[in-house]
Formats: C-alpha cells, structure tokens, sequence
C-alpha cells in the first residue's frame, strides 16, 4: 500500500468561516467532527485556513506533477455558497491578495518563462451538453480524443496564455459567459460544472548517459500534459418544479456529472488500495472530459467545501459523505 504522501487521487475538506456557533468541528490536519460523528480525510482545513496553505500543500504538487508530464485535475465540489469559487480562485476577486488555487498555479507555470507553453480553455457542462466559455457563439462541441491532445472538447477556443495578466482575462471572460447565461436560465451556474483546461508544452532537452558521463544533448524533447481546474455544480440537491402540469410533484434532481464523478473517484481509491472496481467515466460527459487525467498516472485532488453553519447542516453531511465515499 502506498504512503499517505503518495496518493494519486486525494481528497480534502475545507471549512469556510461562518457564524460564531459552528456546527463543524476540526479536531486535526484529518479530522472533524459534527454533533457526535467524526469524520477522516486526507487533510481537514479549517476556517481559519489560508488560501495559501490550500494551494502549496494540495495543488503546487499537482502543478509540479503537470511539468513533469502527468494529467492532472484539481475539483471543487460542495453546496453553493460553500466557498468552491473562492477556492478556486476564478470569480471576480482574481488579482486579491486572497487569490485562490487557480491563480497561484498560472504564477507557478509562468514561472518557467518560454520553455513553458501554456494554453488554456474554459468549457462549461450543463444538463450534458457543453458550451464554450471563452466563444459566446452557438456551436455544437463534442468530446473527441487523439495522439498529440488526448481526450478534448473539439471545436472549443484554445489561447495561448503568456502572462499571469492574459490568465486573468480569460478568467474574467469565463466568468462573464457564466454570469450571462445564469441570468437567462435562473440559476443555472450553480447547476453547471466550469473546466478551465490548461494545456502545458514544455522543451526538455534530452541528457545522454554515455560511460557515466550526463551530458546535455541537442535534442529536445517535447513534454505535453495538462491539468484541469473545475468549478463544479452546487451538490444541493435542487427542486425542480414541474412545467407539466400544476400538479405533478417537484422532483428531486440529482446531477448526473457530480453522481457519475463520485462513482469514478471512488473506484480509483479503490484500486489505490488494491481492489479491482470499474470506474464508469462513460456515464457523464464531466468523467468523460477528464477520463485521461482521472486515475491512471494523472494526480487527482478534490476539495469538498462545507459551511459551519447550523442552517446548512443537512447539505454539509450530504457533503462530507460524498467525500468520504469517494475516498
Ligand atoms: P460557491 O462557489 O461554492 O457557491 P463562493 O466561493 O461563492 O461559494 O463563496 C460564498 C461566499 O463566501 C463568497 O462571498 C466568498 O467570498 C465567501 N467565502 C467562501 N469561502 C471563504 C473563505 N475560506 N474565506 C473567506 N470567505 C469565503
Ligand atoms: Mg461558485
């Protein structure tokens, strides 16, 4: 069995700041609890946890992975108003001092200067169909694979990115898109899943071990790899009322991605301890998007955010359970 340290698909919790009389409490790094039951993951953060400590200790290695050539997939999951965007780092408040995980891991690519290539696009998934978020134009996207890209949404707008500014205004843009169409169909970015995909090409020059000599070649090699950064829907289950008629029953709606996507992460923690379990990445077109940087060699981290607060207990436990299911 491999070391906590070396696991492939993590999960963590974090607590956002909430009224004075929490109802969730953090015993450890791994540990919290609500009214008696305690709860274990991979890393608890608590409220008072920093946007930095976030992203050093959960995503940096996931981003260090993506320049050594492995997919990767950093995923917010939680209710709405749960602190996922905030986590992420890819509303309004971009350039704060409180940036979130998404900005942190532009600054660490561009880091490298030119021999990094970054290129970035910013899907959304609603009611399985996909829409591109940097192209407001109606088109129909599907989900292709091939040698050079791997699984990608074809027919969506790649930019290449060179600073951490032309980052921010495609954030921004990603986020107008989705503010948009929220307003339209009321609601819907809570109930849609944004992936903002950034594609890494990095020049490797070859090293030759000839008689114990390491020395520089000419030869470069191409590096290409990719992580993921997803914003995923509100896990609340949402009302939905039926249009047919006055009468019919409001049903319950469970979204399709978030259920498919548990499955999935749960079976790769599975393996991860050595049992066999058949991960169904076919199911939705989230686990399908991502199937190359889910499992396997990619790195995978979910942060499941929760509110402490008394009114949104039920949705926190559903939270946590979905998060200690899937680990
Ligand atoms: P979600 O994206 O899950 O709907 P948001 O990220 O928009 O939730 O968070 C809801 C509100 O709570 C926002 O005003 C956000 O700034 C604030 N918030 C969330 N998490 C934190 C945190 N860890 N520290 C400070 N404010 C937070
Ligand atoms: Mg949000």
């Amino acid at each position: 069995m491999s070391s906590p340290e070396l696991r492939n698909v993590e999960v963590r919790v974090r607590v956002r700041p909430g009224s004075k009389k929490s109802a969730v409490r953090t015993h450890s790094t791994k540990e919290l609890s609500v009214d008696d039951k305690r709860w274990a993951f991979d890393r608890v953060y608590g409220p008072d946890s920093q946007q930095s400590d976030v992203y050093e200790e959960a995503v940096k290695p996931l981003v260090e992975a993506t320049l050594d050539g492995y997919n990767s997939t950093v995923l917010a999951y939680g209710q709405t108003g749960s602190g996922k965007t905030y986590t992420m780092g890819t509303g309004h408040e971009t350039l704060s001092q409180n940036e979130g995980v998404v900005p942190r891991a532009l600054r660490d690519l561009f880091d490298h200067g030119s021999a990094v290539k970054i290129r970035g696009s910013y899907v959304e998934v609603y009611n399985e169909e996909l829409r591109d978020l940097l192209d407001p134009a109606p088109k129909k996207l599907h989900i292709r694979e091939d040698a050079t890209r791997g699984i990608f949404v074809d027919g969506a707008r790649q930019v290449s990115l060179t600073s951490v500014e032309d980052a921010v205004t495609l954030l921004e843009r990603g986020a107008a898109s989705r503010a948009t169409e929220a307003t339209k169909l009321n609601d819907r970015s809570s109930r849609s899943h944004a992936i903002l995909t950034l594609t890494v090409e990095r020049r490797k020059h070859l090293v030759e071990d000839s008689n114990g000599d390491v020395r520089a070649s000419s030869h470069i090699a191409v590096v290409r790899s990719k992580i993921h950064c997803v914003d995923l829907a509100g896990s609340e289950r949402c009302k939905r009322s039926g249009a047919q008629g006055a009468r019919l029953k409001e049903g319950i709606h469970i979204n399709g991605g978030l259920l498919a996507l548990g499955k999935v992460i749960s079976a790769l923690c599975d393996r991860e301890e050595g049992k066999s379990a058949h991960a169904p990445y076919r199911e939705s077109k989230l686990t399908r998007l991502l199937q190359d940087s889910l499992g396997g060699t990619a790195r995978t981290c979910m942060l499941a955010c929760v509110s402490p607060d008394s009114q949104d207990l039920p949705e926190t436990l559903t939270t946590l359970g979905y998060a200690s299911r899937a680990r």
